[in-house]
């Protein structure tokens, strides 16, 4: 048994580690034909894409995927710790797959992902989830065969969970659930511990990948016809940093535009590390898209400042500036935290005066969550939820305004779609904007799936538009 432990998980310490090609040793290959497995994830874009390294890893091993747990041999949970409420759903679904394992006890219960990081969390399964037989972080996803095939010949509590970040693995299967769009991961982990945040304990320092790995990633999916990549870390803006001395986030997002790829997104970005550099290389090229997600959290200095955020409420709004400025037609999308601990009225009204200013086209607002280990839990000042919810609310009333009033300003205009496929509810086409807007739409014609379309706008709502295609 390996358990995390949340000193080392803070710690800056260097880890010696090695850059390798995962290989599916010969005795796991198709293995396990005939099982089947159910997966469920929680939380960002980086959980969705481990899950997809997950699935390619399972299906090497002849797993089949079903949809509906009582039918599987393996039941996963990739979890995701960033609030509360994620931690809450992720240990309700493992009540429900208690009473299944009491009716079937040779199935495999796991849990992976954030929650696994989280010494609470592991204390918690030893005591009272004895039935979950597999527990692996974030840092050892590679070695999902070998702990599986432990877990299935033991039907006992395997906890393997490393601290921090492990080697580098290239070359991970991957089943890729969209066959456009595509996420591909540039930098791992995060170093900026804002002081709400659990990540940098559950992912480990920044540790970048190598820049030929992600080209040569980039240009396969190509080669495969996708028509989008999303390129994913923490914070990106930080890439190359812990690898090169002349090559960073600009340089990488200048040679991923010169692969040709149409559409090009990249999420999370820190307003710390946002350089001029990818501010030019954003407006010049056609096919990174015009759309970034700028997260601010909070519109009050005293409140940044609490939170660790490295940069005050006019720093924010320079760049906001300095992108509207530069991007031509660009969107900017953020997120806020409401209810942080010490933020009064003011700092609240801050907050909603800086969304006033930015007219944001997309927010995630959100009421903060006291996550174990980290310093926010310590501090004094705790908002009532009451207050917390009721910011939240009059928050809302702000950023749906905005959504809206912008959305409006696309009436009658042309915009560029990728179609994705055709939605149940409103049976029509759907599919994103250049500046990642969700587009509903008819056509006279048949869509091929993938293709990019000219569609002009009829209606705009909060969250959407309708219109057809030109
Ligand atoms: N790396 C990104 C950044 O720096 O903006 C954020 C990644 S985090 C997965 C996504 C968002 O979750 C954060 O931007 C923040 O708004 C929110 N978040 C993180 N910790 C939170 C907490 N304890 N309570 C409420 N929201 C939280
Ligand atoms: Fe969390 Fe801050 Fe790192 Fe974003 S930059 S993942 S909010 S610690």
């Amino acid at each position: 048994m390996l358990l995390p432990n949340a000193k080392e998980e803070a710690s800056f310490d260097k880890i010696d580690y090695k850059r390798h090609e995962f290989s599916l040793d010969d005795n796991y290959k198709n293995k396990y034909k005939g099982k089947k497995f159910f997966l469920k994830t929680y939380g960002c874009q980086m959980n969705e894409h481990d899950s997809e390294n997950i699935v390619g890893l399972l299906k090497e091993m002849g797993f089949e995927e079903v949809e509906d747990y009582t039918k599987a041999d393996f039941l996963l949970l990739n979890t995701c710790s960033i609030r509360e409420n994620a931690h809450n759903k992720a240990f309700g679904m493992l009540g429900r797959f208690k009473h299944l394992k009491e009716s079937k006890p040779n199935i495999i219960i796991g849990l992976c992902g954030c929650m696994a990081q989280e010494e609470s969390v592991c204390d918690e399964l030893i005591k009272n989830y004895k039935f979950v037989n597999l527990v692996f972080g974030t840092h050892n996803i590679d070695k999902l065969p070998i702990l599986l095939d432990k877990a299935f010949t033991n039907n006992k509590q395997n906890i393997e969970v490393l601290s921090r970040e492990s080697d580098l693995v290239e070359k991970l299967p991957v089943f890729r659930v969209n066959k456009y769009k595509a996420y591909v991961n540039i930098i791992y982990g995060c170093n900026k511990f804002c002081t709400y945040c659990i990540v940098p304990y559950t992912r480990g320092r920044e540790h970048s990948r190598k820049r030929e790995d992600i080209l040569e990633e980039v240009n396969s999916l190509v080669k495969d016809g996708y028509k989008e990549v999303t390129i994913l870390g923490q914070n990106v803006n930080a890439y190359g940093k812990d690898l090169y001395d002349d090559y960073f986030m600009g340089e990488l997002l200048e040679d991923i535009a010169k692969t040709g790829i149409p559409r090009i997104r990249f999420m999370t970005s820190h307003p710390w590390d946002f350089t001029d550099k990818m501010i030019d290389v954003i407006a010049k090229y056609d096919n990174i898209m015009p759309s970034i997600h700028l997260p601010v959290q909070s519109g009050s200095n005293k409140v940044l400042k609490t939170m660790g955020r490295r940069y005050t409420r006019e720093q924010y709004l320079e760049l906001f500036d300095k992108i509207k400025k530069k991007v031509p037609g660009v969107c900017v999308s953020t997120d806020i935290i409401v209810g942080f601990p010490g933020e009064s009225e003011e700092d609240f009204l801050e907050t909603l005066s800086l969304v006033e200013y930015c007219k944001f086209d997309n927010a995630f607002t959100f009421i903060y969550s006291e996550r174990v280990g980290t310093p926010a839990c310590r501090l004094k000042g705790s908002i009532p939820m009451n207050v917390r919810e009721e910011r939240l609310q009059r928050l809302n009333d702000v950023v749906n305004k905005y959504f809206l009033e912008n959305n409006q300003k696309l009436l009658h205009k042309t915009v560029k779609v990728l179609v994705e496929g055709i939605s149940d509810k409103k049976n029509m086409y759907f599919g994103y904007s250049d500046t990642n807007k969700l587009i509903n739409f008819i056509s006279d014609k048949q869509l091929e799936l993938g293709s990019i379309v000219d569609v002009e706008i009829d209606i705009a709502h909060t969250w959407s538009l309708d219109g057809r295609v030109k």
